[in-house]
């Protein structure tokens, strides 16, 4: 008996340290059978691209990070890469999609496993249908398939959704999804990987950037409690789905940036200032002036976070 019971144990502990045969998640099924017919707008990532730039390099362990697009327009997601198959975060564009499962399949042997979105956007989206026909599960907050349909954009319908929160389990390691708020839209989710203090937290954080444009498809307040609820996280890693990742020390200045912005600008306001006087008016730390793109997009931030104020406020009468 007791060399049956230490043999269990054995087995026991070899499938917890391997996690062998475990891959699985608590998301819930989407039926696709409305979509089946959606109409969908030219992919605009589609066409043949053999000199964008693309890569796939290490972070820590077996988390790697995927890049596509030159400079400036560089989009980016975290890859984690398991015996039981990878899990790719935001493709981005179709035509470097079939680049990365490939080369995924060439360097690791394994297909990918679980596709999954930040948010419904998509020039961040675009390409997961490649992953999705060669068996991938597409996983996205449950927010974003109104816009993916209502938008028309040509990616995957997601498989599997969920409202607060969802845990992957593959080859043994956790992914941690959480919708914190609206923010950068409302489909906005957070994906933890905890064994490498590592998080995805695209467009809503940044990385010694400026914020884009005029805040496109912005929720003020939600904004403010997630870079809080990233600040409270055990990370160390932080991809921004663009430019390099960032540490919280980058997510703490971005929102003492927003609030200061947004504190500016409701003061301009009610001091009764029209546009044409107030953008002339707005102030900017010398450290912000050095984040990428301040050329290009104080004004335009100016102008998102106008509309924020004139729209969430009332005067005397
Ligand atoms: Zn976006």
């Amino acid at each position: 008996m007791k060399l049956f019971s230490f043999i269990a144990t054995v087995t026991a502990l070899f499938f917890t340290l391997t996690g062998a045969g475990r891959a699985s998640d608590n998301g819930v099924p989407l039926d696709h059978s409305k979509y089946a017919n959606r109409q969908v707008l030219k992919d605009f990532t589609a066409a043949p691209c053999p000199d964008n730039p693309r890569g796939l390099t290490q972070i820590k362990g077996n988390l790697y990070r995927h890049t596509t697009g030159p400079g400036l327009a560089v989009h980016s997601g975290l890859v984690l890469i398991t015996k039981e198959g990878a899990l790719v975060i935001d493709p981005a564009m179709t035509c470097t999609a079939t680049w990365l499962r490939d080369e995924i399949k060439s360097r690791f042997n394994v297909k990918v496993k679980y596709v999954v979105y930040t948010h419904g956007h998509a020039d961040h989206i675009s390409g997961a249908q490649v992953f999705q026909q060669d068996g991938a599960i597409v996983v996205a907050n449950q927010r974003a398939v109104e816009p993916i349909v209502g938008e028309r954009i040509p990616t995957a319908i997601p498989d599997r959704v969920f409202d607060e929160d969802m845990t992957i389990t593959l080859g043994g390691e956790k992914v941690l999804l959480h919708r914190v708020a609206p923010s950068h839209s409302d489909s906005m989710t957070m994906i933890l990987f905890p064994k490498y203090k590592a998080l995805q937290c695209t467009d809503v954080c940044e990385s010694k950037s400026m914020p884009y444009n005029d805040f496109l498809d912005f929720y003020y307040d939600g904004w403010i409690e997630s870079l809080n609820w990233v600040l409270a996280q055990d990370v160390d890693v932080i991809d921004v789905g663009h430019y390099t990742p960032a540490t919280k020390d980058d997510e703490r200045a971005l929102r003492d940036y927003m609030i200061d912005l947004h504190q500016q600008i409701l003061d301009l306001v009610r001091n009764g200032q029209s546009w044409d006087e107030l953008y002339r008016n707005v102030h900017f730390s010398d450290e912000v002036k050095k984040w990428i793109a301040y050329d290009q997009m104080h004004v335009l931030n100016i102008m998102g976070m106008y509309r924020w104020v004139s729209n969430h406020r009332r005067g005397e009468w």
